[in-house]
């Protein structure tokens, strides 16, 4: 994409799959073709994140989807960033609307544990987003740079930070935003992070698209110039998701 920033494509399996069906999506995708330009990381559920990392190719990476800000230590049920890192585990979502609107996670929250993850060495799809309400008030900017805002206020290196821009809307809805209004929204998270990080970041930080995004929509929506992958949920978990790998420019 735009300034030299590699695809992206991540796969977000959410709480989904068992032992089979996670081997059955890493085989397929063993065995596929893909675009070598573009960076592919798969979210399995927790449980199966070693089993992934050993079955996978290696050219493509295991991301946690979500981690607790303290430990390790006496924090029943958690997962430590560090122990992500040991377990050779690279990448770790943040921030996804579920976790914000279901979990009751927070703007500093999320915040914190985008800190712990990189000063642990993992690299981070950091999310945003905003509701319909929000959308139809005319807040989209300012809810989404609020989100990452609290982001900014800890961390000053962006350099291990993909941003996935996903409207609460359109996420598993089959209510994709259209290219305008994602290119838009990516283009004033780019402004942002020129203001609030820096002029570096602004140039090099990947801009994903997540929600809805199928492999008949994901061309499209890849030629928009802010628009520099895709975070997948429900496509991720079917032979579709390759399409969608490929749909790189
Ligand atoms: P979806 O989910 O592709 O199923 O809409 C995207 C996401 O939640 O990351």
């Amino acid at each position: 994409q735009g300034a030299g920033r590699r695809f992206f494509v991540g796969g977000n399996f959410k709480s989904n799959g068992t032992v089979e069906q996670i081997k059955n999506i890493i085989e397929t995708l063993n065995k596929a073709t893909l675009k070598e330009n573009v960076e592919v990381v798969i979210a399995p559920p927790a449980l199966y994140l070693l089993l992934a990392r050993e079955l996978i190719r290696p050219d493509i990476k295991v991301a946690a989807q979500n981690i607790f800000d303290k430990g390790p230590g006496a924090y029943t049920g958690e997962i430590a960033a560090q122990q992500l890192k040991d377990a050779g585990i690279d990448w770790v979502i943040l921030g996804h609307s579920e976790r914000r609107s279901i979990f009751g996670e927070s703007d500093q929250f999320v915040a914190s544990k985008t800190k712990a993850a990189l000063d642990a060495g993992l690299s981070v799809i950091l999310c945003c987003g905003e509701s319909l309400e929000e959308r139809e008030k005319g807040i989209t900017t300012q809810v989404v740079t609020r989100q990452l805002g609290a982001v900014a206020d800890l961390v000053q290196d962006w350099t291990n930070i993909v941003v996935a821009y996903e409207p609460v809307w359109a996420i598993g809805t089959g209510k994709v935003a259209t290219t305008e209004q994602a290119q838009e929204t990516h283009a004033e998270i780019r402004k942002w992070l020129e203001a609030a990080v820096s002029p570096e970041a602004a140039v090099k930080t990947r801009i994903l698209y997540g929600g809805s995004v199928t492999e008949k929509n994901s061309a499209e929506l890849a030629k928009q110039p802010d628009v520099d992958g895709f975070l997948v949920g429900g496509a991720s978990l079917k032979p579709a998701f390759i399409d969608i790998i490929n749909s790189a420019p």
